[in-house]
């Protein structure tokens, strides 16, 4: 008999932490290899908030919290929340997790019965699916090609909407696509929403300070009347550069939001009480350095666009947010690598640059969408020009051609 429950079999590793442990082994093998399948930003935690953690420690905020979150940061969530997006919430229906990872595992795992269904829109983020059947529920992927811009289109929204449809995921910018939808996605996906009453939203606006050509919009805000049917979902990870400090939020109707905190209570207890305070003053302090995060990551994706376009086999629109670009590789699968491997699929293809050319980056299958690769640009602009120019030499090695 296994040691290993049942319910694990439908769960799969973070296709992401799995490229960037490879990279991790070949480097510390000697392997000269340049990590762009990390979804953190290189920057580090600017100093006002670092500080603010020392602070925290010094004044002997070191114990247990309240399961939910200090009082001051959830008032501090919920005066952002109400000044960027005019949503008031009480202070019982914030709460704060160990990452928006947490936040959200504990809103399905405290919402679904099994068999209850979960829409998500793909590309996805790798752990969607994964959360969802961890929690008891059925998965529900509905894809989104391309030419749609990556996103959920109203009239297939609702065709894959069943009478066991609990939630709609929506992710906007996009993990991995860069894809944002604009307040008239929203209000068209509302419309459809509307109609099935039963249905809930969970918005994953994690990367929302990091958007380059169009504004920001979030379900909630739009259409004020799903506010008692959505949660929304955010935290400090990507923009304020905190990944290891772990604080997310989750805000959302009353009876959710207790029993998320049920689930917290009896498992994590809370996050750091050091990293709550840190994040106080990562939502309620100065935050100018965010504009000179969104600056730099914009050129590093202009670069990388325009880099990869010039590969063999390979291309890629510049995405409006997020930062990430999501490539197709259609044009390298079918080749042969100089060792006579045929490059079979995303996953053939990620392999031979992360072993041959030394970049690693996640394959598209890891969020059910494939051929593509997706490339991170949150990293240095050298490693960047570097990573690239042997995306392009690997590409040209592959189908016997110079750059176009
Ligand atoms: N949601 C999306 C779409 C993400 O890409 C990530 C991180 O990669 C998260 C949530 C998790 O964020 P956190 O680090 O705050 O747990």
């Amino acid at each position: 008999m296994s040691i290993v429950a049942d319910r694990l079999r439908a769960v799969r590793p973070s296709g992401t932490k799995v490229m960037t442990a490879r990279a991790n082994d070949l480097r510390a093998r000697g392997v000269d290899v340049i990590t762009l399948s990390q979804g953190e930003p290189d920057f580090d935690t600017p100093e006002t908030v670092r500080a603010a953690g020392i602070a925290a420690i010094n004044a002997g905020h070191t114990r247990y919290t309240p399961v939910a979150g200090v009082q001051p940061l959830r008032e501090a969530i919920r005066e952002t929340v109400r000044r960027d997006h005019g949503l008031d919430y009480a202070l019982d229906q914030i709460t704060v997790g160990c990452g928006a990872k947490q936040v959200i595992f504990n809103g399905l795992f405290a919402s679904l019965d099994p068999g209850d269904e979960v829409v998500i829109p793909t590309p996805c983020w790798v752990s969607y699916p994964d959360m969802v059947a961890l929690a008891g529920g059925k998965p529900v992927t509905v894809a989104c090609p391309e030419d749609h811009g990556f996103k959920l289109r109203p009239e297939v929204l609702d065709q894959a909407i069943t009478p066991r449809t609990k939630w709609l995921m929506l992710n906007s910018p996009n993990n991995p696509t860069g894809a944002v939808y604009s307040a008239m996605d929203l209000a068209a996906l509302a419309a459809v929403l509307r109609r099935h009453p039963r249905v809930h939203v969970l918005s994953d606006d994690i990367y929302e300070k990091l958007v380059y050509d169009v504004p920001f919009a979030t379900m909630a805000a739009v259409a004020p009347d799903l506010v008692e049917r959505t949660l929304v979902v955010n935290g400090v990870s990507k923009a304020n550069a905190m990944t290891g400090w772990r604080v997310g939020y989750g805000a959302g109707p009353t009876a959710l939001i207790k029993a998320m905190n049920t689930i917290q209570g009896q498992t994590s207890s809370h996050t750091s009480s050091i990293s709550q305070y840190a994040a106080i003053e990562a939502i309620a302090g100065d935050q100018a350095y965010v504009d000179a995060f969104r600056t730099a990551f914009r050129t590093r994706r202009d670069l990388v666009v325009d880099r990869l376009n010039q590969a063999d086999g390979l291309r890629c629109r510049p995405p409006e947010g997020a930062f990430y670009v999501f490539v197709s590789c259609a044009g390298v699968i079918g080749k042969q690598t100089q060792d006579g491997r045929t490059i079979e699929t995303d996953t053939d293809f990620a392999l031979h640059l992360l072993e041959t050319f030394g970049v690693a980056v996640v394959p598209g299958a890891g969020f059910l969408a494939s051929p593509y690769i997706r490339v991170s640009y949150a990293a240095a602009r050298e490693d960047l020009e570097r990573a690239c120019a042997r995306i392009v030499a690997a590409c040209a090695a592959l189908t016997g051609k110079t750059c176009r």
